[in-house]
């Protein structure tokens, strides 16, 4: 499943064909949304916005397309008006002079009107998003210390989308491992210097992430391991998805462990 990394990608590349250009043709796949492919046909597309793991589409005046692909929605891109045969069900297309964005098998998408976007359910509920310009260190820092998240363990908490936006399950293994600390820990069991690590680890490894297209280990060693002839999936991360191959710090072999049936990827040497 994408994390807030890849949907801000694919937010960029989306942009690049749809911002500021008309979308001459708006069409809706499913039946109760196709009365609104003549409201937004025509229109100006002022931006596309990642928010969490939901992608907003801004029309010009006050209309905004809410998306999420949930499991298995995929936008793709094509050239105009085309339509790429695909076993999957066209939800959304939308359709510039230059290109076409069309999003395939996605169910939860709805039209708001942009004031009104900040009361969306999920929306309403977005921690601090990590990938926005605006924000600082300093709010994730916050975020531990909230009474709300304090006897949480930060395994729980990294997948939830209220405390930080946009993590999910690599970048929660590769965040506990970066900041030297164990699944089950809580916020209230941190000293202050290890909240900033676990701060800062966030911080980092989601940008270096979205910058490198999905790379959160070392990046001086993951070019000497490409080098080496590793593929992306074993050189691009530091022990998630690696159980039983050695910790390339030190060496220990790394471990599973299953947390309410999902695994995070633990160095037991490097994080205690
Ligand atoms: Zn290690």
């Amino acid at each position: 499943m994408p994390e807030g990394p890849e949907i801000k990608r694919a937010a960029d590349q989306i942009a690049q064909v749809l911002a500021r250009r008309t979308a001459v043709q708006v069409e809706f796949g499913l039946p109760k949304l196709k009365q609104l492919g003549p409201k937004l046909s025509g229109r100006k597309i002022d931006a596309v916005e990642a928010r969490g793991k939901a992608l907003l589409i801004h029309f010009e005046g006050s209309d905004s397309l809410y998306t999420h692909n949930q499991l298995y929605g995929r936008w793709v891109i094509a050239k105009a008006s085309e339509r790429p045969h695909s076993s999957r069900s066209l939800r959304l297309a939308i359709d510039t002079r230059s290109a076409s964005a069309l999003l395939y098998s996605a169910s939860d998408i709805s039209l708001w009107k942009r004031a009104d976007l900040a009361s969306h359910p999920y929306i309403a509920r977005l921690g601090v998003e990590l990938l926005s310009a605006d924000t600082e260190l300093g709010a994730i820092h916050y975020q531990l210390e909230n009474a709300r998240f304090q006897n949480r363990t930060l395994a729980a908490l990294l997948l939830d989308q209220g405390f930080l936006a946009g993590v999910g399950n690599y970048l929660r293994s590769e965040i506990l491992f970066v900041a030297g600390v164990l699944p089950h820990w809580r916020p209230r069991d941190l000293d202050k210097n290890t909240r900033m690590k676990v701060a800062s680890a966030a911080w980092e490894l989601m940008r270096q992430s979205y910058r490198t297209g999905g790379i959160t280990n070392d990046l001086t060693r993951a070019a000497r391991l490409k080098k080496r002839g590793l593929s992306f999936g074993r050189y691009r991360h530091h022990v998630f998805d690696r159980e039983g191959e050695p910790c390339w710090a030190c060496e220990t072999p790394v471990r599973r462990v299953t947390l309410a049936g999902r695994n995070v990827f633990i160095c037991p040497t490097c994080q205690r």
